[in-house]
């Protein structure tokens, strides 16, 4: 029988080393493979410590108590780093800023955010707006009046030229010479005498943006929240600035304080302290003037009249015969009137009409012209407007003579 023939031992040397290298290659794969896990496992625990901090941190912020709206009447200069704050639910406060917080980014009228139970200032807030002040029609981004609009009212078009329009202009010539130029005017007078036309040309000369508030309606449409919206209007203002803001009726909410205040007195109130203290927060020399107008500014509370708030007045006093001859002309300008018509006469039988009358009257005879199906308005148009207008049909039947 043969035998089979056995490897040399070179042969078995060389089986033996081909062996090795399959399983050193083996190996070397198997080491890439475990690497591979260990980079997989690693960014797995990075995910995961990740997601473990921010549970911690939500946690921690779910164990805090939560923070206080307040808005800042005023940063202290006391090197004591406090401030005056008002809190959302009404009270004011002297409080300490949080050292993270440099007090010069802290201005007067910003809404931040208060620990409740330091009432340390911890946060700086967005000044959101809330959606119904923005939703409010209380903008006319730059108006569309001149003063060459406004007729009669020379003196007090005078007076707003120095006191509103020159400090939004030139605001320089009043740090030269150091006198601090009013923040806010406060226009007094009948209806329809022209305040709130004044306001909308000035705006209009110094391209500001013109906000009206209905000072009545502050206090109807939004009851408790008064204040908060007085707040949001002013936050308003600041962001649209240079900023007229015209604070119709103001009146509905400054009326001298009685005694005997009832809970909606109270409210009207809170809504005049925070306009007082709003106001109190602006800079005479920014670009944000305020012009306050009242039918009755003898019932006004005097703290509004105080320097730094309202603190020039100025009287839109019914028109006289002058006057009243400048607005029908303002109000003419544009009308196609027949040669006829005696302006003397016009001014002569409308005593006592306001330039809201007079503007009546202008439309009224043009309305009765259109009845009429004609081109051009007649004497009798006017006689018949101003019969209508100034309700004297209930005195006299007939036109009014001086056309007949
Ligand atoms: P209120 O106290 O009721 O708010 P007001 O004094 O603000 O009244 P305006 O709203 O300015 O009165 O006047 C109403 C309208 O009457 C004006 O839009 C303008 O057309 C006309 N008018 C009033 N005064 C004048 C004036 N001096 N010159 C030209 N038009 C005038």
């Amino acid at each position: 029988m043969q035998s089979i023939p056995r490897d040399t031992k070179k042969e078995r040397d060389v089986k033996k080393e081909e062996h090795l290298i399959v399983y050193t290659k083996h190996l070397e794969k198997r080491l890439r493979n475990l690497e591979t896990e260990i980079s997989l496992l690693e960014a797995e625990r990075i995910k995961l410590e990740k997601e473990l901090n921010d549970l911690r941190y939500e946690f921690d912020q779910l164990r805090k108590p939560a923070l206080m709206n307040a808005t800042i009447i005023d940063v202290l200069d006391d090197r004591n780093n406090r401030a005056i704050v008002t809190s959302s639910s009404g009270p004011s406060f002297v409080v300490k800023i949080n050292q993270n917080l440099k007090s010069e980014k802290l201005t007067a009228g910003m809404s931040v955010a208060l620990n409740q139970n330091t009432l340390k200032i911890v946060e700086i807030l967005p000044t959101n707006l809330d959606p119904f002040v923005k939703g409010m029609e209380l903008i006319d981004s730059i108006p569309d009046i001149s003063y060459q609009d406004v007729g009669g009212l020379e003196d007090q078009i005078q007076e707003v030229k120095e006191t509103v329009e020159l400090p939004l202009k030139n605001p320089d010539v009043f740090k030269r010479i150091g006198v601090d130029p009013p923040k806010g005017v406060l226009f007094f007078g009948p209806p329809g005498t022209g305040k709130t036309l004044l306001a909308k040309a000035v705006a209009h000369e110094t391209d500001a943006t013109f906000i009206r508030v209905i000072s009545s309606e502050l206090v109807q449409k939004f009851i408790g929240e008064g204040a908060r919206y007085v707040r949001e209007i002013f936050n308003l203002a600041r962001q649209k600035a240079p900023t007229i803001l015209f604070i119709d009726e103001l009146d509905a909410i400054a009326a001298e304080r009685m005694e005997d205040a009832t809970s909606g007195d109270r409210e009207v109130q809170r809504t005049l302290m925070q306009l007082m203290a709003e106001l109190d927060g602006f800079d005479n020399r920014g670009d944000v003037k305020f012009i306050g107008a009242t039918n009755r500014a003898d019932i006004l509370d005097p703290a509004l009249l105080r320097p730094g708030r309202f603190d020039r007045i100025i009287e839109f006093p019914i028109p006289d015969d002058k006057a009243r001859e400048a607005i029908f002309k303002v109000h003419m300008r544009a009308l196609n009137i027949q040669k006829d018509v005696n302006l003397n006469a016009l001014v002569n039988l409308t005593k006592m009409a306001t330039g809201a009358d007079i503007k009546a009257i202008c439309t009224e005879a043009g309305m009765f012209a259109i009845r009429r199906d004609a081109d051009i308005i007649t004497k009798e148009d006017f006689s018949d407007a101003i019969n209508k207008i100034m309700n004297i049909d209930k005195i006299k039947s007939s036109r009014p003579e001086f056309f007949i």
